[in-house]
């Protein structure tokens, strides 16, 4: 029975899926740049033997070849409801599709067998409560044949933009857990925001309470923290600094028995590359910790597997 406390990395890797809009973040996006940062990216897991959830917009991971199998990716659709693909077709009628469909990172994250690979939807289309139902259930069901071209059973799911509802359609497409999401306590205006952003210097940052219960007999994973990578006002937040947010963290976990998440978005570390030397620190930290028994470094399958099998409550 594991009874340490648990550490849990997971990366929502979209490219330009989840990017729209961000104009500063989608400049840098392109196959080079991309392919670059998750080769680093899972070149580091591996190193340190670290499992982790990649959970894919599953359209990303397609070749064109495969595309060509998803009637909404080979023919352009009037009146689309879906904003993401109607981007999709903006980029892809201008003969770019680069950051849009890279089944090159698949191949590459797929040759490290300590990974979990999730679903972050199909095309990143926002699956909460209030979205139009029937294009929820293509999501779903894209995402799944997607899969089985991949050769893919996926267990665990991270909603777009951490907006969470439809847990009944996730349930009937065999998702066995999702990664929760914080709600924050200051949100909104600019001075709340400045507010999360002071957050960042907490070096005695502890872990929050969280709601965990499952609700239609889905595992909430406990969602932890956005890994910090230097972007926008986050750039003013040092290296070392974070690196002892993390630390605080990581002690706070161990004592309180509990689980800690990182998550983070792989192509922002384009951008930051100093950032991905803090990433290594705190990877660092938690492996000396875990060759001393102290703590356990699993993915969000083995969590909700070893929650339903132990029973264990708000861990
Ligand atoms: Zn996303």
């Amino acid at each position: 029975m594991n009874n340490k406390p648990n550490f849990i990395i997971s990366l929502d890797c979209e490219g330009k899926w989840g990017t729209i809009g961000l104009k500063e973040i989608q400049k840098n996006i392109n196959s080079e740049n991309l392919n670059f940062v998750y080769k680093k990216i899972n070149n580091l897991l591996i190193k340190y033997e670290m499992p982790a959830t990649f959970a894919f917009v599953m359209a990303f991971i397609l070749s064109e070849e495969e595309a060509k199998k998803f009637e909404c990716l080979s023919i352009e659709k009037k009146n689309q409801n879906n904003f993401y693909l109607k981007e999709f077709w903006k980029s892809k009628k201008q003969g770019n599709i680069e950051g849009w469909l890279e089944p090159k990172i698949f191949d590459e994250i797929i040759k490290n067998n300590n990974i979990e690979i999730a679903s972050h939807g199909f095309t990143h289309f926002l699956c909460d409560d209030l979205a139009n139902n029937l294009e929820v259930e293509n999501e779903f069901r894209n995402s799944l044949k997607a899969s089985s071209i991949k050769n893919l059973s996926l267990k665990t799911f991270i909603f777009p933009e951490n907006k969470i509802g439809n847990l009944h359609i996730l349930k009937k497409f065999n998702f066995i857990g999702y990664r929760n999401a914080y709600k924050l306590k200051y949100k909104g205006n600019s001075i709340n925001r400045f507010k999360n952003f002071l957050d960042e210097f907490n070096i005695f940052q502890k872990l929050r309470e969280e709601n965990n219960k499952n609700i239609s007999e889905l595992i909430a994973i406990p969602s932890g923290f956005f890994f910090n990578s230097k972007f926008g006002l986050r750039s003013l937040v040092p290296g070392f600094i974070t690196f002892e947010r993390w630390k605080s963290l990581i002690n706070d976990t161990i004592k309180k028995n509990k689980t800690l998440h990182l998550w983070f978005h792989p192509h922002n570390l384009i951008s930051a590359p100093n950032s991905f030397s803090t990433l290594e620190n705190i990877i660092k930290y938690v492996n000396d910790l875990r060759k001393l028994g102290k703590i356990s470094v699993i993915t969000q399958e083995q969590y909700v597997k070893e929650k339903v099998l132990f029973n264990f409550k708000d861990k």
